[in-house]
């Protein structure tokens, strides 16, 4: 199965069509695959910079994060927890902000659905279309319209990546299930204490509640956490590749720090969309 693709161009919309290397519609739009696979949908009004998304560094922290196991147990029970709220119905999964596409695959494999992957940041894209060659991978901004028909999806996951309720709801078909994921209150707070003297996080999974409050339902929330003991090089790669990136003075504070045992905690949601 194939996921069908709508063509980006503002106001085509036409359905995409493998065509040799190339994604094309009808009225002769076309869109190079990449040699890994992928193929970049990303529009000139899409995007805000030269290279959107995560910087190559942020990625390559990323990277080194997914491949030491860092956040293996976290992912895990996301995987599980998605595993619970999957829709009976068979279909796709997208991942709206996959990044180098590891919690794609994971997700995947926990709900027997069809990956799709999503991200503006092109390095990523490529990184999972040359690891994940099963996977759909396409880059485009998932913040804006998606290049999908209405009703595509069986699952729309955001995990700890922009959300886009309205958006989500036209491509999710009916009883599709969002799942959301978004940092804890306690999530690296040791951490932050360390660098900015203050562990106080923000509610953000009430904050999901209320942003997915109109056309859909709440059907499950979980707590998710795990403690692990960073090192000076994982510390490195936790500040590069989360927003909370140090400046200045934190990143003095930040370099004095040899390892540290930190906790991980994420909020899982899943909303399902309501019909009618
Ligand atoms: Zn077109």
């Amino acid at each position: 199965m194939t996921v069908p693709l709508r063509c980006p161009v503002r106001g085509c919309g036409h359905a995409l069509h493998h065509a040799g290397t190339s994604q094309a519609c009808a009225i002769g739009h076309a869109f190079d695959v990449a040699r890994s696979g992928y193929v970049n949908l990303l529009q000139p009004q899409d995007r805000k910079s030269k290279t959107p998304g995560d910087t190559a560094a942020a990625v390559a922290a990323r990277r080194r994060i997914v491949e030491r196991g860092i956040e293996g147990n976290i992912v895990g029970e996301i995987a599980a927890f998605a595993a619970q709220v999957t829709p009976a119905t068979a279909g796709f999964l997208l991942d709206a902000g996959c990044g180098e596409g590891s919690v794609t695959m994971a997700l995947t494999v926990a709900t027997g659905l069809e990956a799709v992957g999503v991200d503006i940041a092109t390095a990523a894209v490529d990184r999972a279309a040359r690891r994940y060659p099963g996977a759909a991978w396409i880059v485009a901004n998932a913040d804006r319209e998606m290049p999908f028909p209405d009703g595509t999806f069986a699952m729309v996951a955001s995990v700890v990546a922009r959300r886009n309720p309205a958006e989500f709801a036209r491509v999710l078909g009916p009883d599709g299930v969002c799942l959301v994921v978004v940092p804890g209150e306690d999530d690296l707070a040791e951490l932050r204490e360390a660098l900015l003297g203050a562990a106080a996080g923000r509610d953000r999974g009430t904050a999901v509640e209320a942003e997915f409050a109109v056309g859909y339902e709440l059907i499950g929330r979980r707590t998710i956490r795990d403690r692990v003991r960073l090192d000076r090089e994982a510390l490195d790669d936790v500040l590069a590749s989360t927003y909370r990136g140090a400046r200045g003075a934190q990143r003095d504070r930040a370099a004095a720090l040899t390892s540290m045992e930190v906790t991980l905690c994420r909020e899982a949601l899943a909303v399902r969309r309501r019909s009618g």
